[in-house]
């Protein structure tokens, strides 16, 4: 049985005020909610800001981690940050090659497998995205896009680390679907999952039982509980309505 991940990805949003709000509104949340330690939840939150979760969550179930990290260990990267000082923040997670690093940051599949690679040898779980643009989806490129994007992670990760392949966490993420209020059915969103997992199965099919596959994509409380009914969809990475403490467990307590 696979437990369930709500991650909220708080992209390039928060101040030091309004995070310690948000923070305490969800940690005190999820401290109540009864059936919760079925289900994980984590925030991934602007790196400047993992000091502030480092000292602040400490003691709660919630978890924290980054939006990126770097696909070198260590050296003259300007600007880059390493899995091992995510780690010294207490980092559990880390989101690699979301839709906005690949379109707006030249992230090509075989560099989000290395960062991939790379958090996994420092012990975080990596969240790795794929999907789909809207015209992708609409020329039925879909399978054959998403399935190229974790191919390529496959490649890197499964021969080094095949113990490790376990730890990693994938999420569908269909690009038209990001911010823009449209979601996925449950339907469309489960056929995508299904072929993933499978994919995964061929590479190792024990790992591939294990691994959780997100929905990511305007999920929100009202449409929550019917994605995560899937069989496949194994929890949500949230954008938007993880800005809220309120609409966030509200899709925890879906979960
Ligand atoms: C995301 O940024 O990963 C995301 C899913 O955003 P939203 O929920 O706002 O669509």
């Amino acid at each position: 049985m696979r437990r369930k991940l709500i991650a909220g990805n708080w992209k390039m949003h928060g101040s030091l005020t309004s995070n310690a709000g948000l923070l305490a509104g969800i940690s005190a949340g999820i401290g109540a909610e009864s059936g919760a330690p079925q289900c994980e939840v984590a925030v991934c939150v602007p790196a400047p800001y993992l000091a502030q979760c480092q000292s602040l969550l400490q003691d709660s179930r919630l978890a924290w981690g980054a939006q990126d990290v770097s696909a070198h260990a260590a050296g003259a990267y300007t600007g880059e940050i390493s899995a091992a000082m995510l780690q010294d923040f207490g980092c559990r997670f880390v989101i690699v090659g979301h839709s906005e690093r690949r379109a707006y940051h030249g992230e090509t599949s075989a560099v989000v497998a290395h960062k991939a690679q790379r958090a996994l040898a420092a012990g975080l779980v990596p969240i790795v995205c794929v999907g789909e643009t809207l015209a992708e989806r609409e020329s039925g490129a879909t399978g054959a896009v998403v399935q190229e994007q974790l191919q390529a992670v496959l490649e890197v990760v499964a021969p080094v680390d095949t113990a490790q392949l376990k730890n990693l966490v994938l999420a569908y993420e269909p690009v038209w679907a990001i911010g823009t209020g449209k979601t996925a059915t449950p339907e469309m969103a489960q056929e995508v999952h299904a072929l993933l997992r499978a994919r995964l199965a061929a590479a190792d099919a024990e790992a591939a039982a294990g691994i959780r596959i997100l929905y990511g994509g305007s999920m929100k409380p009202e449409n929550a509980a019917d994605l995560l009914a899937m069989p496949d969809i194994d929890g949500g990475l949230i954008g938007g309505a993880a800005l809220k403490a309120e609409d966030f467990l509200a899709i925890v307590r879906a979960a």
